[in-house]
């Protein structure tokens, strides 16, 4: 009996490594850091959405303020050649201040359109930061949640493979033969392969055995007979 009784060992045994397998396929952590990943990506595609139209403002101001320079440089220039004496016909110097002049009215253009540009990037640099600061937060928790899967994984892993060699030396116990048939029998009626006889009937199902039956099958050898009701390997 104690060879046989050993293959209800191993069937509890299955069943937890089966159990564990699906805690550690289900584990809540795995869903935390699946949304935590699900919401960094989120965040970063709606950061490059909007870094880029900021990007692009700012280059325009950079190269208007670029153009404002050089028109500044060339009416200081011009200024100083007013003031020189090198010049001196009246037509020439009248000339030059007109010339002032308009490089001044066109650089004071130039400074609104940079004005009006940097009014319009304000808002986008804050809401590009409020989004950097969201994703920054939101690694912070992804990174949180994969070392809370590791752990969980970890500690899944070790049960999962204290059972598997419990597993290994309870069937080592059990004649092979019998073995067999329960791993034949097993992918059916997991997790209730083998049961056991109690009274006259099989523990899987309500099908009483005809009493001579039981009363023959009691005085055999231990054995595994196969319930005709549900199929099922009865221990006796
Ligand atoms: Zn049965």
């Amino acid at each position: 009996m104690t060879d046989l009784a050993a293959l209800l060992t191993v069937q509890e045994l299955d069943n937890t490594t089966g159990a564990l397998r699906h805690r550690l396929a289900t584990l809540p952590e795995r869903r935390v850091l699946d949304e935590a990943n699900a919401l960094v990506a989120a965040l970063d595609t709606e950061l490059a959405g909007r870094a880029a139209p900021q990007r692009e403002l700012e280059r325009e101001q950079r190269r208007i303020e670029g153009e404002a320079d050089g028109i500044r440089a060339k009416a200081d220039s011009e200024n100083r050649r007013l003031y020189s004496g090198a010049v001196t016909a009246l037509r020439e110097l009248q000339a030059i201040q007109e010339e002032i002049s308009s490089l001044r009215r066109r650089s004071a253009q130039l400074d609104e359109a940079v004005l009006e540009l940097m009014m319009q990037i304000e808002p986008l640099v804050d809401s590009v930061a409020e989004l950097r600061a969201r994703l920054t937060a939101a690694e912070a928790a992804a990174d949180t949640a994969t070392v809370a899967l590791a752990e969980a994984e970890v500690a899944v892993n070790a049960e999962l493979q204290a059972t598997v060699a419990q597993r290994a030396a309870a069937a080592g116990e059990v004649p092979a033969e019998a073995l067999a048939r329960y791993a034949a029998a097993r992918p059916q009626l997991a997790p209730s392969t083998v049961v056991r006889l109690v009274g006259s009937r099989c523990e899987g199902c309500p099908s009483q055995m005809p009493a001579v039956e039981v009363d023959r099958i009691r005085h055999l050898e231990a054995g595994l007979a196969e319930c005709d009701e549900c199929g099922r390997l009865v221990l006796h």
